[in-house]
């Protein structure tokens, strides 16, 4: 086996381009110079039809949770009313921040491995008519969900004032998102999931109409006041250091999407997670949700009769090939394969026959290479 070999397929973080690992070797260059005024320059016209939204995307130096954090804390105060859809482990760390900030917190609960229905939302707010913030997760992690966001928009905005929040932190730059036709009010990415960077960067896209919720707020957060970052971005600078070699990768990411174009990228994504269901539902190994539900980012399989921990011990262990396993409740029961970003249809084949040889090694007896061949034939007629 080479020893530097390995496969990561965890949802995050993903695989790096080697075009924008070369470029986050570049020499450092001062915070404030010209250089990296033109960078910013050139990256933020080009994040902006990633989120779907003619806002300037904000990124500031932090993981993902920096981003949901600094959201909860810019537009909502202790004791407002807010209503966090929970569909998995990060709707509930949605909850956790509120709380921490001592948010009236509403929680809408969904079965994890299931999307939540618009009309529910609907239905809680009808009855709840305090509530100032609506926050929900796009793609949800820790199950593969994609819940629909655009028709949650549409029921928050027809029920009520509140701003609607999306976490679309594993799935932005791997799936459409129209922010601003949409409706969604701030929507929050991170640098290492679809985006193919390290961690190390959060964005965020804010409406107009979030703005001006978050203008009369008080804010009790220095580092994390949006507004702050508003202002430097419209000249190309920001409030603090900027992760520097991140933005020198970020500015190859967008390269490339360019060249592969935002609609291919979304399509291959799409074929990735049509190629790695069809793979399971042949071999006979039960998906966690429904085709409907399903996230082109992140599958989670639920076998009955094995342990899913197991097999991602030999993979990792005999193939280098790393997965992830089920959080909170689900844990020991699901494993979930991450396919996105740096991520083709090719290393999807890969990933397949690499488990059904694995799955042999644990005593789980499949037909080999029929996962695989479902997915080939998934892939030659072009996904659907
Ligand atoms: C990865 C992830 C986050 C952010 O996690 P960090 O570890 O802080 O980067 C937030 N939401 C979702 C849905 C995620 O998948």
């Amino acid at each position: 086996m080479l020893p530097d070999q390995t496969f990561l397929r965890i949802p995050g973080p993903t695989p790096i381009p080697p075009s924008v690992q070369r470029a986050m070797n570049q020499p450092m260059i001062g915070h404030r110079d010209q250089e990296i005024k033109d960078l910013l320059h050139s990256i933020k016209p080009k994040l902006k039809p990633v989120f779907g939204t003619s806002q300037d995307v904000l990124m500031i130096a932090g993981s993902g949770t920096a981003g949901l954090e600094s959201v909860v804390t810019n537009t909502v105060r202790p004791g407002d009313e807010v209503l966090v859809i929970v569909t998995g482990a990060f709707g509930d760390r949605f909850v956790q921040i509120c709380q921490e900030y001592r948010i009236a917190t509403h929680r809408f609960d969904v079965e994890w491995g299931e999307a939540v229905k618009p009309e529910a939302i609907e239905d809680y707010l009808k009855q709840h008519h305090e509530i100032k913030a609506v926050f929900a997760t796009f793609c949800e992690t820790s199950t593969g969900v994609l819940n629909p966001v655009q028709e949650i928009a549409q029921v928050v905005h027809q029920q009520s004032d509140a701003l609607f929040i999306v976490d679309g932190v594993s799935c932005l730059g791997g799936v459409e998102a129209k922010m601003d036709d949409w409706g969604i009010d701030i929507l929050i990415t991170g640098s290492q999931k679809a985006l193919m960077l390290p961690a190390g960067l959060t964005f965020l896209a804010v409406s107009d109409r979030a703005w001006q919720v978050i203008e009369t707020n008080e804010r009790p957060s220095f580092y994390l006041d949006l507004t702050k970052y508003r202002k430097q971005l419209e000249n190309d600078s920001t409030p603090f250091t900027p992760a520097v070699s991140l933005l020198f990768g970020l500015k190859q990411v967008l390269e490339l999407f360019e060249e592969e174009g935002l609609d291919a990228v979304c399509a291959r994504h799409k074929l990735m997670m049509n190629m790695t269901r069809e793979a399971f539902k042949t071999l006979g190994i039960p998906l966690l949700t429904s085709d409907q539900a399903a996230s082109p980012t992140v599958t989670a399989i639920k076998p009955h009769d094995f342990d899913p921990d197991a097999l991602r011990n030999v993979l990792k262990k005999e193939f280098k090939l790393t997965t992830a396993g089920g959080q909170q409740h689900l844990k020991g029961q699901i494993f979930r394969i991450g396919h996105m970003g740096y991520c083709s249809p090719a290393d999807v084949l890969q990933t397949i026959s690499i488990i059904e040889g694995a799955l042999h090694k644990i005593g789980k007896h499949v037909e080999l290479g029929s996962g695989t061949r479902a997915a080939q034939e998934t892939m030659l007629s072009g996904g659907s």
